[in-house]
């Protein structure tokens, strides 16, 4: 048996054009694991997290979810893509993404974007889904705001309302691709707030986020990308106290 990890990205490369976003790349998190991605703008850290839930198929590379390994095929345009579409839908419901930009649907109540895939993908009763829903709610401080639409509530209610709605499929792994950014200053807390209780409750996440202080206290590991490369990586402590990389001593320093 032993201890397999529930997600592994092995030497991830993105080419864009002539372009090459991500030059290798290896991730492992096993379970409770929290890896924090940081890294000045257009280092490749929304890339990664893409290519991990395939809104963007990995130029190379592999990405192995709890032993499953994802299958590519080449297609006649000689572009890699997935293999197999069931493997796909599969490995893409243990998989759990949370947007910058909240991503709710607008038309919908935040009850009903939370039940929306668990009724209609993995087809649990209605009436299930909403307690179970209730429970999400609750735990992101939101139960009173069930029947609201998104327009009415805060970013920071609705980044927590988007967090619930991930965790409805009660997902292997969560990635968040910097959650608090759009928010502003005094909402940030609360959402940072969630996302630690989750981590403490054994949550596998990988987070892209400027939040240092998030990263340093609630991390197990933190990967600094530059470039598309993995730059300095490690333990909070090594990472934020005791850095070898110059670049990384740069990123940290106080900027004015
Ligand atoms: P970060 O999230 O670290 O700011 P991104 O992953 O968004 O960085 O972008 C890394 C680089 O990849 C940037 O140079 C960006 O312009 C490029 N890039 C990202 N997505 C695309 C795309 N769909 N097509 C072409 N270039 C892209
Ligand atoms: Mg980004």
């Amino acid at each position: 048996m032993g201890d397999i990890p529930a997600l592994q990205v092995k030497e991830i490369h993105k080419v864009f054009g002539s372009n090459e976003v991500l030059k290798g790349i290896d991730l492992t998190a096993h379970k409770g694991d929290v890896i924090s991605i940081i890294g000045s703008s257009g280092s490749g850290k929304s890339t990664f997290l893409r290519c991990i839930n395939l809104l963007e198929i990995p130029t190379k590379g592999d990405i192995v979810l709890h032993g499953e390994t994802l299958h590519f095929k080449h297609n006649r345009q000689g572009e890699r893509v997935p293999a197999d579409k069931k493997q796909v839908q599969r490995i893409r419901s243990k998989l759990a993404m949370v947007f910058q930009s909240f991503n709710l649907w607008s038309h919908m109540t935040v009850m009903d974007n939370i039940i929306q895939a668990p009724v209609h993908v993995l087809n649990v009763p209605r009436k299930e889904a909403e307690e179970r829903a209730k429970e999400l709610l609750n735990k992101v401080g939101l139960y009173e705001r069930r029947d609201y639409y998104p327009a009415h509530m805060s970013g920071g209610q609705q980044q927590r309302a988007a967090i619930a709605r991930a965790l409805a499929v009660d997902p292997e792994v969560m990635l968040f691709d910097e959650p608090t950014s759009a928010l502003d200053p005094e909402l940030v807390g609360d959402v940072l707030k969630v996302m630690r209780n989750l981590a403490d409750e054994g949550r596998t996440m990988a987070v892209v986020t400027h939040e240092m202080s998030f990263a340093r206290d609630v991390s197990s590991h933190v990967m600094f990308l530059h470039q598309g490369v993995v730059e300095e990586q490690g333990t909070p402590q090594k990472v934020f106290g005791n850095p070898d990389s110059e670049r990384m001593k740069q990123f940290l320093s106080p900027k004015y």
